[in-house]
C-alpha cells in the first residue's frame, strides 16, 4: 500500500547525511510511483512531488540535523494541504439546515444520509429528518424508512409521488413545523453520469437552496471517482466530498486525487455498512495514517542521530583539496565508535558481511590506532609527510607500540588517502580496487 511503499522511500535517505538534488530525486520517484500505484491522477502526483522537491530544496540542506525527518514531514504537511489542510465543518446554522445528497446509485448516499443524521442526533443533540428522494424505486424509500427506525430518525416519504421537487418543499416546511432542525435529502443517483439526473438534482437545489450540498463517492472506484466528482461538481459546485467504502481493501489515492481536482474539501469517510462507521475527515489525520508517521520518524531519526553532515562536508572538502589528515582520520575514527559495534557497522559495507565473518573484531580495535596518533605532534598530524624514521620511534615509544605498528598505520593512512581522494574525485573505484591488490 502507499503507506509501506513511502516508508521504503524514505528508507533510501537512511545514512544519507543530506538532502541533495540527487538522494531527493531518488524518493520522490519512489513516492510519484506510489501515488500513481495508489490511484492518484498523474497530474496531481507530479505537482505533488514537485511542491515537495521545491520545499525540501528551498530548506537549509545543511543545516538541518534531521534530513529525513524534514523529508517526512515536508511530505506529510503536502499531503494533509492536498487533501485540505484543514478540518471542514459542515454549514448547520440555520434552522433547519437542509442538506443535499449527490451522487452515483450504489456509492452509499442513502446508507451515509442514515449515518450522518444518526451522528447529529447523538453527538450533537440534533433533531433531523430524513426525506426520501429517490422515486424511482420503491426499494430505496423502504431502505430509508428501516434506516430510519433503527435510529430513531423521522424519515418523511410521500408514496406515489414522482416529483424530487415538490417532495422535498413539502419535507421542509414538514421539519419547521415539527421541530425538525436538520433535513437531510437522500436523491436518486444513476449508475453512470447522465443528463436526466443531473437535471433532477439541479432542480432540487434550486427549490430547496440547501445549505451543504454533498457529493458521495464510493473510493473504491478509483480514476472514475475523480471523473464523476468533477461532472457534478460542475453541475451542482457541491461544498463537500463524502468518501465511502474506505473500510474494504481500498487504495486512497482517489481521495487525494479529487480533493484536488474539485478543490472541495472531504468531509466525512464512511468506514463500514453499520450506522455508526463514520469518520469526520481531518487532513493531518489522514495524512499520519497514510504516512505511519511514528514509525518511518522513529526510523530516520535512528539513521541520522551519529551523523554530523558539516563535518561530512567539510572532510569532503579536505578530500579534494588532498589535506585530509590524522585529526580528521581521528575524528572520523570517532564517528564510526559512536554508531555502535564495530563489527555491525562494517557488516552494512556491501561485501564486508561475508569478509568479517569469524573474525574478531571488538571495539577495542582502534585502541593502538589512536594511541599512536596521540603520540603525534599537532604538526606531523597535520602533515604526516614530517614523520621521518626518528619521529617514528619516538611515537612508537610513546604510545607503547612499536615502529611496525607504526609504520603500518603511515602506509594505511596514506592509502586511505589515496583512496578517498579517488572516489571523491569519482575516479573508478572497481578499478582503483584492483589495481590495490
Ligand atoms: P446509494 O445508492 O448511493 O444510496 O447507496 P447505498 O447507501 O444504498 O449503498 C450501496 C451499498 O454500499 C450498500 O450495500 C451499503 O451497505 C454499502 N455501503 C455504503 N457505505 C459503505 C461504507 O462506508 N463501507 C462499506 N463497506 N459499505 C458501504
Ligand atoms: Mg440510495
Amino acid at each position: 500500500n502507499l503507506s509501506d511503499r513511502l516508508e521504503k522511500s524514505f528508507k533510501l535517505l537512511k545514512g544519507q547525511g543530506k538532502i541533495t538534488e540527487i538522494n531527493v530525486a531518488e524518493t520522490l520517484k519512489d513516492i510519484r510511483r506510489a501515488l500513481l500505484d495508489a490511484d492518484v491522477n498523474f497530474k496531481i502526483a507530479k505537482k505533488f512531488t514537485d511542491d515537495v522537491k521545491v520545499k525540501a530544496l528551498g530548506q537549509d540542506v545543511l543545516s538541518a540535523v534531521k534530513p529525513g525527518q524534514m523529508m517526512v514531514k515536508i511530505v506529510k504537511d503536502e499531503l494533509a494541504e492536498l487533501m485540505g489542510g484543514t478540518f471542514a465543518d459542515i454549514k448547520l446554522e440555520n434552522k433547519p439546515a437542509v442538506i443535499l445528497m449527490s451522487g452515483l446509485q450504489g456509492s452509499g448516499k442513502t446508507t451515509f444520509s442514515g449515518k450522518l443524521a444518526n451522528m447529529l442526533k447523538s453527538k450533537k443533540g440534533r433533531h433531523p429528518l430524513l426525506v426520501a428522494c429517490d422515486v424511482y424505486r420503491p426499494a430505496a424509500i423502504d431502505q430509508l424508512k428501516v434506516l430510519g427506525e433503527q435510529i430513531k430518525v423521522p424519515v418523511y416519504t410521500e408514496e406515489g409521488n414522482l416529483d424530487p421537487v415538490k417532495i422535498a418543499k413539502a419535507a421542509i416546511q414538514h421539519a419547521k413545523a415539527n421541530g425538525n432542525d436538520v433535513v437531510i435529502v437522500d436523491t436518486a443517483g444513476r449508475l453512470a453520469v447522465d443528463e436526466q439526473m443531473m437535471n433532477e438534482i439541479s432542480a432540487v437545489k434550486k427549490a430547496i437552496n440547501p445549505d451543504e450540498i454533498l457529493f458521495v463517492v464510493d473510493s473504491m472506484t478509483g480514476q472514475d471517482a475523480v471523473n464523476t466528482a468533477k461532472e457534478f461538481n460542475d453541475r451542482l459546485d457541491f461544498d463537500g466530498v463524502v468518501l465511502t467504502k474506505l473500510d474494504g481493501d481500498t487504495r486512497g489515492g482517489a481521495a487525494l486525487s479529487i480533493r484536488a481536482v474539485v478543490e472541495k474539501p472531504i468531509k466525512f469517510v464512511g468506514t463500514g455498512e453499520k450506522v455508526d462507521a463514520l469518520d469526520v475527515f481531518h487532513p493531518d489525520r489522514m495524512a499520519d495514517r497514510i504516512l505511519g508517521m511514528g514509525d518511518i520518524v522513529s526510523l530516520v531519526e535512528k539513521a541520522q542521530e551519529q551523523f554530523d553532515e558539516e563535518e561530512a562536508k567539510r572532510l569532503q572538502k579536505k578530500l579534494q583539496k588532498n589535506t585530509f589528515d590524522f585529526n580528521d582520520f581521528l575524528k572520523q575514527i570517532s564517528q564510526i565508535k559512536k554508531m555502535g559495534n564495530l563489527k555491525d557497522v562494517m557488516g552494512m559495507i556491501p561485501g564486508m558481511g561475508k569478509a568479517l565473518k569469524g573474525m574478531d573484531i571488538d571495539d577495542d580495535a582502534f585502541k593502538h590506532i589512536e594511541a599512536i596518533i596521540y603520540s603525534m605532534t599537532p604538526a606531523e598530524r597535520e602533515n604526516p609527510s614530517l614523520i621521518n624514521g626518528g619521529r617514528r620511534k619516538r611515537i612508537a615509544n610513546g604510545s607503547g607500540t612499536d615502529i611496525q605498528e607504526v609504520n603500518r598505520l603511515l602506509k594505511q593512512f596514506s592509502e586511505t588517502r589515496k583512496m578517498m581522494r579517488m572516489v571523491s574525485q569519482g575516479k573508478n573505484v572497481q578499478r582503483m580496487m584492483s589495481g590495490m591488490q
